[in-house]
């Protein structure tokens, strides 16, 4: 099963992408993290992405890809993988073996003052990484370690604006490549998080077994 998943920023991506890895057995390739990964151990590719960092420029598309790449040939005994965030545009979406993906979950949601909620509600924990809301942790404090929770800087109204129409701008043209190809898994991303989980579970396994028959 190899899969990518899309959605703007409070989709919930971080957390669904977690658990449709653990129930399927596959590796969770966060593109952000390897590119971190890479300039962190100083590997030849990733002397030249801090290069680009260093001074708050975006790495080029064609580094992302070919780190992304390598990553994508080790599966180390999982069962596929799942790509939490690419394409997300469509100069990455020409690089990327698109060939090769079984299908991108898009997660939807039509009313963007829920995500406005969720985003602006937003805490993570920096000792364990766990994503929570202001709802479930109103004294603050990680409900998996204990550790104080913090907003991330980049959860502002202003920039979440920014992001949203970015996503509209840059991302919703792959997802209709994705659709063009009959590649597309598209869910109701606006509900309860078990609810959404739920509906991931149910789309993914009736998207592959209606592969699987017409493979026969
Ligand atoms: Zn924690």
């Amino acid at each position: 099963m190899k899969l990518v998943i899309l959605g703007p920023a409070g989709s919930g991506k971080g957390q669904n992408t977690a658990r449709i890895a653990r129930k399927y057995n596959l590796k969770h390739v966060v593109v952000g993290d390897i590119v971190k990964k890479e300039i962190r151990e100083k590997t030849d590719v990733g002397k030249i992405m801090y290069d680009y960092t260093s001074v708050g420029k975006f790495v080029p598309t064609n580094l992302v890809m070919q780190v992304l790449n390598k990553q994508l040939k080790k599966l180390d005994g999982y069962d596929g993988y799942i790509i939490d965030t690419a394409p997300i545009n469509m100069e990455q979406f020409e690089k990327m073996n698109i060939e090769e993906l079984d299908a991108a979950i898009s997660l939807e949601v039509a009313d963007y003052d829920i995500l406005r909620e969720r985003v602006l509600n937003r805490l993570r924990c920096p000792s364990c990484f766990a994503v929570t809301s202001v709802l479930d942790a109103p004294e603050g404090h990680c409900l998996d370690c204990g550790a104080e929770l913090e907003h991330r800087y980049d959860d502002n109204l202003p920039t979440l604006n920014f992001r949203l129409k970015q996503y509209e701008n840059e991302t919703v043209p792959v997802i209709k490549s994705f659709k063009a190809l009959g590649k597309l898994i598209k869910v109701d991303a606006s509900g309860d998080k078990d609810e959404v989980f739920k509906q991931i579970c149910n789309k993914i396994n009736r998207f592959f077994s209606n592969k699987a028959k017409k493979e026969v």
